[in-house]
């Protein structure tokens, strides 16, 4: 069953339709979408007005165990759903992130999916796509540039330039600008001052572009965005520097979410893209919304593990938007589960069923979140060539034994045809499982009360501890009246606990709250645990390496 074509042969072998063709099969009018250039094209906004009154399609949520570097297979997963249940005649849909540069020259490659199940023009949207993100760093980039130059002109505002934290971003890992000096040269340059950079796709901005629910609220986001804090300690907002609309502005064109088509002609919204450690991990608002307005299901996908992005997507966006899942697909594949059950990376190629069977510990840590909020769920096997049949059988019979829904899937290899069986099983659990979806907390909750219930409820930690550090900003924060707001936990992606080497399923463990980071615009508090970058270096030997353009201008070596 081994593919010898690369994902980028097999999409550069695709015969693409025309982007037309995919607006009309959404029923879109010439007037509601622009073409970027033959394959793309951007939604108008109108879009919502004119379909405000029909009913919303249903939302199926993809989201994984916790993963190996490589990734599960969750955007993979998430286009072969969506091209099945085209073929079973279903109007559907898929959402899902911008890929950023970051992993894509780094170690992870591209956020397209792969094999027979990926969104394309994959090199594209892998690269510059429609300039969304540069749009994004260059609003971002515009405020920083915004705040120096109050400082420059006689700090009306009194900002303390010891406490501006609104950073600059670029959207590629690059370790030497996370600390940089500004305004150096004398009194011409502006006032000297430590700055740094983050990844764009860690930025408030990021989070604020995908969490707004129209242009007005994106506006009302960016004004709440806290800046700096002035010389009596107080937050000072965009709104004060009076750039909420210049923001806007620069970022109109950005927010109309980009339609494209699957390896199937499948139609995928691809918009918006905060990484799940440090940010929301999920695509915009708006093209999850809009999805539902021009199709019955929305397959939709929430990064990294369901501790991070699943998590966040129902505390954070479903909440904000009012999105309730119908259904959760939880992707788990048989490397990653011996990989929890103690086997090294470069062992996973060998056949090891006690291995799988201790790592299903974590499979079932995450069953157990899902089931907590109270949704119907189905478990998606991703399929490997490597995988064995033992093994294979080892995991479904757990699955069987516990009474779980799970379905082999093999969409990489197959496309939509080897992911009927999931969504015939994701459609029945959406007619016939009862759904009583609701939240492990509530906002108004304090924010110690509302991180130890995640901690507890969706990691399994035995309890929290808090920084003197951030003790402190839990007084203030409330002081300012910025505790009813939901929480964003910064942690990795490797672990249920903060420590990326404790792989399985830990008990006994503490979460440690080093510091809380105010997201005002976007609407949350971010808890930053363990030692998340917000700033990714690259490897030793990146994926650019192996990178390159022929003669005839086609991209080569993106994965
Ligand atoms: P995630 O969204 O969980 O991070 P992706 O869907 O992006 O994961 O997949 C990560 C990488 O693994 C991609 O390069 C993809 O081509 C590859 N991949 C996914 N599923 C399979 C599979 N079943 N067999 C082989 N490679 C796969
Ligand atoms: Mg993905």
């Amino acid at each position: 069953m081994a593919n010898q074509m690369t994902d980028l042969e097999i999409a550069q072998q695709t015969k693409l339709k025309h982007i037309r063709d995919i607006a009309e099969s959404l029923g879109l009018h010439e007037d509601e979408w622009e073409p970027y250039g033959h394959y793309k094209a951007k939604l108008s906004l109108n879009i919502m007005k004119r379909l405000a009154t029909k009913p919303d399609g249903k939302v199926i949520l993809v989201t994984s165990i916790n993963p190996t570097p490589a990734g599960e297979g969750k955007t993979t997963v998430t286009v072969g759903l969506g091209q099945a249940l085209q073929r079973l005649g279903k109007k559907a849909i898929i959402a899902m992130r911008e890929p950023s540069l970051g992993p894509t020259m780094g170690i992870k490659g591209g956020a397209t999916g792969g094999g027979y199940s990926q969104v394309l023009p994959m090199d594209e949207i892998n690269l510059h796509f429609t300039g969304d993100f540069h749009a994004i760093t260059t609003a971002n980039n515009a405020l920083a540039a915004f705040i120096d130059n109050h400082l420059h002109h006689g700090n009306k505002l009194r900002i303390d330039p010891r406490r501006i934290v609104w950073k600059r971003t670029v959207d590629l890992n690059d370790r030497a600008l996370r600390r940089v000096v500004v305004g150096l040269g004398g009194p011409a340059q502006g006032v000297p001052r430590e700055d740094g950079f983050d990844i764009t796709v860690a930025s408030e901005m990021m989070a604020v572009f995908c969490l707004a629910t129209d242009l007005q609220d994106l506006k009302q986001r960016l004004a709440r965005i806290v800046v700096a804090y002035d010389m009596d300690k107080q937050p000072v907002t965009v709104g004060d520097l009076g750039v909420e609309g210049a923001l806007t502005l620069l970022l109109k064109d950005a927010f109309k979410p980009n339609l494209v088509q699957t390896v199937e002609h499948a139609p995928a919204l691809v918009h918006g893209g905060p990484f799940a450690n440090i940010a929301h991990g999920c695509n915009s608002v708006i093209a999850t919304k809009m999805a539902q307005k021009l199709a019955d299901y929305v397959v939709t996908e929430a990064g990294f593990g369901a501790d991070l992005g699943a998590e966040k997507f129902l505390h954070i966006k479903s909440r904000l938007a009012h999105i309730r899942p119908e259904a959760v697909v939880i992707v788990a594949t048989i490397r990653a589960l011996k990989m929890h059950g103690g086997m090294a990376k470069e062992e996973l190629h060998a056949e090891n069923v006690a291995a799988l069977q201790a790592g299903l510990a974590n499979l079932q840590k995450h069953v157990e979140t899902i089931q907590a909020f109270g949704l119907p769920f189905v478990i998606a096997i991703n399929r490997f060539a490597t995988d064995t049949d033992r093994e294979i059988k080892a995991l479904v019979d757990f699955c069987d034994q516990n009474g779980y829904s799970v379905s082999l899937t093999e969409v990489w290899e197959k496309g939509g045809e080897g992911g009927i069986d999931l969504a015939e099983k994701v459609l029945n659990a959406i007619a016939n499982e009862a759904n009583r979806f609701a939240p492990l907390y509530d906002v108004r909750e304090s924010i110690p009360e509302k991180i130890r219930k995640i901690a507890r409820m969706v990691y399994g930690a035995k309890d929290v501890e808090f920084s003197a550090k951030a003790q402190q900003q839990i007084k203030q924060f409330a002081g300012f009246g910025w505790d009813k707001l939901p929480i964003c936990v910064a942690k990795t992606q490797y672990s249920l606990s903060d420590d990326p080497e404790k792989l399985g399923r830990p008990t006994n463990f503490t979460i440690t709250v080093r510091e809380l980071k105010p997201a005002i615009g976007a609407g949350f508090l971010v808890a930053l645990t363990g030692d998340v970058m917000t700033m990714p270096g690259l490897p030793k030997q990146p994926a650019a390496l192996h990178m390159d353009v022929d003669e005839n201008g086609n991209a080569v070596g993106l994965f």
